[in-house]
């Protein structure tokens, strides 16, 4: 088995869109980013990338490259999920904390859950999601920004 941590940060700003685990959970307040800015995936993408002990997405999937741009971030995680296996490993399960002040994220968390599993070919169970809010301190606490921290647990792929 191998063990993987990642975390994401990014700066929130008004008139976007806020995509997390795939799903839109905020059509007034989104992350500033290069691609989809999904910052679950992004903290799930590095746990796994972590645990094979390869440089972060920021490496594998450039903000130069003009194919990133606007670019799901689940795709990206259907791509590392790839890589992960063809090097023989499957992930066993991954547990986020996603802290944001606002929107509730609770009604959304079974179809991030659902999104994730499907694009790492793993079951539902096997994905943690909890969200917490900073109580208004900082800037999570001010909407200025999201903070993702993840960690997952590969196993090794047994060939049936
Ligand atoms: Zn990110």
């Amino acid at each position: 088995m191998r063990i993987g941590i990642g975390r994401d940060l990014h700066r929130l700003e008004r008139g976007r869109r806020l995509v997390l685990g795939g799903v839109v959970v905020s059509e007034c307040v989104g992350c500033i980013a290069h691609s989809d800015g999904d910052c679950l995936v992004h903290g799930v993408i590095d746990a796994m990338l972590g645990a094979m002990a390869m440089p972060n997405i920021g490496v594998l999937f450039p903000d130069s490259c003009e194919k990133n741009r606007g670019r799901s971030s689940l795709s990206m995680l259907v791509e590392v999920a790839e890589i992960v296996a063809a090097k023989g490993y499957v992930l066993s399960n991954a547990d986020a904390v996603i802290m944001l002040e606002q929107p509730k994220l609770s009604p959304f968390v079974g179809a991030m859950r659902h999104a994730i599993a499907r694009s790492c070919g793993v079951g539902e169970g096997s994905i943690g999601i909890k969200a917490t809010t900073a109580e208004g301190l900082g800037h999570i606490g001010e909407s200025m920004a999201i903070e993702v921290v993840c960690v997952c647990l590969l196993k090794t792929l047994v060939l049936k």
